[in-house]
């Protein structure tokens, strides 16, 4: 026995050997000229992933959150209005997030497993004059992926910033930031990006920057100020030395290397084998019956597959033998429906072999547990439907 268990949650994910190594480097001072360089370097290759060659980078100690909540604390001023589309838990998240800087929100929230329409969201437009509209790219709550391209679209034609929580998505997703106008992208470190928690991450477009500079009022939180953080990363792209906080060295330094990782890939190739490896892996599940929480497969995530338990089967006494097995996934979150659903997470360095050691522990995890499949059908599905896209 290895001892070696399999981290298949969305987030935080199982990590390049590489990226973990660069942690463990000897922590250097913030202002060393190697880590100036490795930290203006890394605000250099953000940009590029995001495919945003206009955009304003922040990288910053903390978690998504925390980049859900500068996107709020520098955007939205008292009685702003805020327009949320929702699709599960992090839709929700960030309404109260609006709503604890002051913002009137509206929030549209789909059925679980729904897209809120466009229809819906441009009746809205139409109806009120909006600061800005908020998007959850992947709900990791409900695996419900939606297409912000349009989304975009139709808040610039309203004269409204687009926020995307990419927390679930940025370097596992499609994301043309510029292309498509969306006015800020943001992310965390352990999800698909590749690094262990702690860093958030984000990218502003120059009218968010804008909308930054002429505030009537101050920010309402010290630290996520971006008056602190701004000459922070300009300083660092300058290659200068400079100090507001302390950054998380290690972090940063794994940070490099992970999005040379990422680019060496590239990103059309690596948004490609996510989406390859996902409909695999779902055409792998639904071999042993399982039903997804997404309404279609075009509104499903690459990044993570939500699926309820066959019925008959309980879920907690699942999720345990398949860790007995080596296999971590994560259970339900969406508080009606906890106990009803799991979530695998499939981003960053996921492989197909480690989607076929998820598919064989359930399939036998399954059959212990009495429910009725035949053994090796879901491997099988699965090995068809991938040299098919290949
Ligand atoms: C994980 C996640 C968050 C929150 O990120 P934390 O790092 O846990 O704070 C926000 N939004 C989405 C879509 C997420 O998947």
């Amino acid at each position: 026995m290895k001892n070696n268990k399999l981290l298949m949650i969305p987030g935080p994910i199982e990590f390049e050997p590489e990226v973990l190594r660069a942690m463990s480097l000897k922590t250097s001072s913030h202002v060393a000229p190697d880590f100036i360089e490795i930290f203006g370097n890394s605000l250099e290759l953000m940009r590029t992933i995001w495919k945003s060659p206009t955009g304003q980078p922040f990288i910053v100690t903390g978690t998504g959150t925390l980049a859900m909540d500068m996107a709020a604390a520098n955007l939205i001023e008292q009685d702003d209005k805020v327009l949320v589309i929702s699709t599960g838990y992090f839709g929700k998240r960030f309404n109260d997030i609006m709503d604890r800087y002051g913002a009137k929100t509206t929030i549209l929230e789909a059925p679980v497993g729904e897209i809120v329409s466009l229809k819906t969201i441009e009746n809205e437009l139409q109806n009120k004059q909006y600061k800005a509209l908020t998007i959850t790219h992947v709900d990791t709550s409900t695996g419900v992926r939606v297409d912000p391209k349009p989304i975009a679209k139709l808040a610039q034609k309203y004269n409204c910033l687009s926020i995307l929580d990419g927390v679930c998505s940025v370097a596992g997703e499609e994301i043309r930031q510029d292309e498509w106008g969306l006015d800020m992208v943001l992310t965390g470190s352990q999800k698909a990006i590749g690094v262990p928690p702690g860093l958030a991450l984000l990218m502003a477009s120059e009218k968010a920057m804008q909308t930054w500079k002429n505030r009537k009022t101050p920010v309402g939180s010290y630290y996520a100020d971006w008056s602190n953080w701004f000459t922070i990363m300009k300083a660092y792209e300058e290659r200068r030395p400079s100090y507001f906080g302390t950054p998380p060295v290690n972090l940063i330094v794994a940070l490099e290397t992970s999005l040379k990782i990422i680019l060496k890939e590239g990103m059309d190739m690596r948004v490609e084998r996510h989406c390859k490896l996902a409909e695999a892996f779902r055409t792998g599940l639904a071999k042993m019956g399982l039903k997804f929480l997404p309404d279609s497969a075009a509104n499903s995530a690459n990044t993570l597959t939500a699926a309820y338990y066959p019925d008959g089967i309980d879920g907690s006494a699942l999720l345990s033998k398949l860790s007995h097995k080596d296999v971590v996934v994560a259970g339900g979150l969406l508080s009606e429906l906890k106990t009803s659903y799991f979530r695998v997470g499939h981003m960053g360095s996921v492989s197909p072999n480690d989607l076929i050691a998820v598919l064989g522990a359930l399939e036998r995890t399954l059959l212990e547990l009495g429910h009725d499949i035949e053994a090796g059908k879901s491997i099988a599905a699965f090995q068809h439907e991938l040299l098919r896209s290949n």
